[in-house]
């Protein structure tokens, strides 16, 4: 075997006392959103504190934080050459791993074989009962974080369980994504994919957004007990979603090339989920105003330079119940 094992990838890592589940959380797949990579670290700072705190503590399985694209972080950009979220295609992931000399490959493609070396080999070495990718992101636009699962029953479960909006359809509309390569079909072990967008790329709240929602995952696949996660994880992701759909579905998304000079229109700012008509002006490009073909919700409107994805119009599946309880014991919790 020719792993390229670099552990200065590795953000840091927990082991529970009990065989449980692997997940993996990504931080910074995009390199301009550092909100990812300061969760796993007030994460990780929690569960320290919380064994001196709670004699009881323990839990199952293990947690590993990688930096997804460390030269991309590095530089403060999104990506060096591409995307490294449209990146994941199997075609190319089987040249990626064929490759034996990584300085050959483009920066993204050795970004994906170490990433997928690491992978491989906590997999080797774990062989747990089942693997969970965390993919955690904040968009430019405000206003609202979401979920989006891989297409099965498993994965929106897990990401109802972190309280922010579920999304679906996103993964016919793109290719490439973690979500997309990080399920059944291209790895032997019980594998599902989640991504968490944390809120706005700069706001204070967006890594304490990724936090609770890490836990929430991890309390959801039976890593943490119950007992021992404080209510105010629920609370927080509960109370920013608090107005947002509990599902809702992709309708649209505006495609951009870089030839088409397109800017959003500056006669309103958009947030996340904010409700557009059909016919709205969005947005402006070489050929004129784009106006909304559909009316709904838009999501991740592009106020920045580096993105092939406009706009994304959504509209509401499922509403949100306006009675949600939250049930917990007041024992000692991972705060
Ligand atoms: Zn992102």
């Amino acid at each position: 075997m020719n792993r390229v094992v670099n552990k200065n990838r590795i953000i840091g890592e927990r082991i529970g006392n009990k065989p449980g589940p692997l997940m993996i959380v990504f931080a910074q797949i995009h390199g301009n959103e550092p909100a990812g990579y300061k969760a796993v670290g007030e994460l990780f700072k929690a569960i320290d504190l919380e064994y001196l705190k709670n004699p009881n503590f323990e839990f199952c399985g293990r947690i590993v934080a990688l930096q997804g694209n460390m030269k991309a972080a590095q530089a403060g950009v999104r990506y060096i050459k591409k995307d490294l979220n449209r990146s994941w295609l199997p075609k190319e992931i089987d040249r990626i791993r064929k490759t034996k000399a990584i300085e050959s490959l483009d920066p993204e493609d050795q970004e994906i074989k170490e990433n997928l070396d690491l992978i491989d080999t906590y997999i080797d070495l774990c062989q747990p009962p089942r693997v969970v990718v965390l993919d955690l992101h904040t968009t430019t636009a405000h206003g609202g974080l979401f979920t989006i699962p891989s297409q099965n029953p498993e994965a929106r479960r897990i990401g109802l369980s972190m309280h922010a909006p579920v999304l679906h359809g996103f993964l016919d509309g793109l290719k490439g994504t973690t979500l997309h390569y990080f399920s059944q079909e291209n790895f032997e072990v019980d594998i599902n994919a989640v991504c968490f967008e944390a809120g706005q790329h700069q706001s204070e709240d967006s890594y304490k957004h990724a936090v609770s929602a890490i836990i929430q995952c991890f309390k959801s696949i039976d890593g943490f007990y119950a007992k021992d996660i404080e209510i105010k994880h629920d609370q927080l992701l509960e109370e920013r979603s608090k107005g947002l759909p509990l599902e809702a579905k992709l309708v649209y998304v505006h495609r951009v090339e870089p030839s088409d000079h397109f800017r959003m229109t500056d006669t309103k700012i958009y947030n996340n989920f904010d409700p557009i008509a059909e016919g709205e002006i969005l947005a402006y490009d070489k050929n004129g105003p784009i106006k909304s073909p559909y009316g709904g919700l838009i999501l991740m409107p592009l106020y920045q330079k580096q993105g092939d994805d406009g706009f994304f119009i959504i509209q509401e599946i499922t509403a949100r119940s306006k009675e949600e309880e939250y049930k917990g014991s007041m024992a000692s919790k991972l705060s």
